[in-house]
């Protein structure tokens, strides 16, 4: 344990050397002593995990607020230790990470198309606090690393929404590395025997490749520099296994049509240098018509910014370059999480600054995703607009429109439900049943089983056609009831 938490400040220490180690103790030997005793499925100590994620984050070079908030994620939720112990403690910053993630945790996932669009959509809009989520990322990393002690049909589950939910939105967010990462170790799990063909396929083919990429590199170094053209650093990369995948199945799954199974990277100090650096790589080898992208005066969508060119490179054959200054390139890895990364130099001042920034950022974001959606389905859209999305107990996420109350939430579960409610919850306190409910609000409905049915008074205050429609034929049912009973007594 001693070495985990050595390693762990040894990471931190090297990015921030101001960072607030007592706290930081504070938070492992509290994450120590509440998951004390339980294990996870390996056999291991549960706080192991707890600590690969806040390594995780750490390595990241994220700020001490989000490395605590990975050390203590599921103490709220699994330990008798509350959220208030850690707020008092730890500070409002980290609790609310805390209590997002727990909110994250609680969505289930079933895997029907619609479905996982509401999941989807509901999963961004639930992170008000954007650092909850990049918490919740290096958690799930985690989890995927150490899915082979699950049952085949929990890894399956875990594994697909993982590719299907949470890899899409680090791509929202344009966390590119963690995307990338996310769907390499899900595929596996996902699909066993199309994850060993890529992968054979690609250690066949790379061995092939490599000494050409570095001979290829060689030479783009020195005409590079006898132009004056000073680069930070040049790399050979693979391309992930999924994205690889992804792209052999629209090319016939022939591995030879895949130009950009190592891309080469150059990173350079402005932007001015990667323009140069293009102009150099097009005077040495001719570019292929149509493959080259500016995605620094066209940035994609999600932000990412860098040139792409496609060259006819030594022998006419074909390699990928991507040229990008060192900033763009921590915005490609990190995405939104690059604003929480520690910065020495300008930590007082733009503390307030950071924090603007991100929400605007969020609101971006948001912008983009209704975008995005509008672009997929244009139809649906006026159905996703002023809804909002809220829990069970159990997790499930139920779409309701603006201002639905209780009554509303109960009908559209079941009928029964409505019929018998008799109080709620919402958010574990006791509610009126005419309060609107807001997004991410979790209800819990008390239902009183000799309930004869709704009150007309409902009426006055729900929102969806479905609730006061069974609303009313409960009302119109008990009335013929009523003088069905009376009529034949009258009769007598
Ligand atoms: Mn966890």
């Amino acid at each position: 344990m001693a070495s985990s938490y050595d390693h762990l400040v040894h990471t931190i220490h090297s990015y921030n050397p101001h960072a607030d180690l007592t706290l930081i103790k504070k938070a492992f030997d509290l994450a120590t002593a509440s998951h004390k005793g339980q294990r996870r499925l390996s056999g291991e100590p549960y706080v192991n995990h707890a600590i690969r994620t806040a390594q995780f984050l750490a390595e990241m070079k994220l700020q001490t607020p989000l490395v605590i908030a990975g050390l203590l994620h599921d103490v709220p939720e699994d330990t008798t230790t509350t959220l208030d112990e850690i707020k008092k403690t730890f500070g409002e910053d980290v609790s609310s990470i805390i209590e997002g993630i727990t909110k994250i945790g609680k969505v289930k996932y079933r895997g029907v198309s619609r479905y996982v669009e509401n999941v989807r959509k509901f999963f961004i809009a639930m992170a008000e606090d954007a650092r909850s989520l990049i918490v919740k990322f290096a958690d799930r990393i985690d989890n995927l690393r150490t899915l082979d002690s699950h049952p085949p049909k929990k890894q399956f589950r875990i594994a697909l929404e993982s590719l299907e939910i949470f890899a899409p939105a680090a791509n929202r967010l344009g966390m590119g590395e963690i995307k990338c990462l996310i769907e390499d170790l899900s595929f596996k799990y996902v699909n066993p025997k199309e994850y060993e063909w890529v992968k054979a396929l690609v250690e066949q083919r790379y061995t092939k490749k490599q000494e050409f990429i570095n001979r290829v590199m060689e030479i783009t170094k020195k005409e590079l520099g006898r132009n004056g053209v000073k680069i930070i650093s040049m790399e050979g990369r693979l391309k992930s296994l999924y994205s690889l995948y992804k792209k052999l199945l629209k090319h016939e799954r022939d591995i030879t049509k895949i130009y950009d199974l190592i891309a080469v990277r150059i990173l350079v100090h402005d932007v001015a240098e990667c323009y140069s650096a293009l102009g150099v790589l097009h005077q040495l080898w001719k570019p292929l018509k149509g493959r080259i992208k500016d995605y620094i005066s066209q940035p994609k969508p999600n932000g990412y910014q860098s040139l792409h060119t496609t060259v006819f490179a030594i022998g006419g054959e074909i390699v990928e370059f991507q040229i990008r200054t060192e900033q763009m390139h921590d915005a490609a890895e990190y995405g939104l999480a690059a604003h929480w990364h520690y910065d020495e130099t300008n930590k007082k001042s733009k503390i307030p600054e950071h924090h603007k920034k991100w929400i605007e950022e969020l609101a971006l974001i948001h912008k983009e995703m209704v975008k995005g959606m509008q672009d997929i389905e244009k139809l649906k859209m006026d159905v996703f607009q002023n809804r909002i999305f809220v829990l069970t107990p159990k997790g499930d996420v139920i779409d309701l429109p603006e201002d639905a109350t209780p009554v509303d939430f109960a009908y559209a579960i079941h009928s029964d439900i409505g019929n018998k409610c008799s109080g709620c919850r919402v958010n574990g306190e006791m509610t009126r049943l005419d309060t609107p409910l807001k997004s991410g609000d979790m209800i819990e409905i008390i239902i009183d089983k000799n309930r004869k049915g709704p009150s007309p008074d409902w009426l006055k205050f729900v929102k969806t056609a479905g609730a006061s429609e069974k609303i009313r034929n409960f009302a119109r049912k008990s009335l013929t009831d009523w003088i069905k009973n009376v009529l034949p007594s009258s009769k007598k």
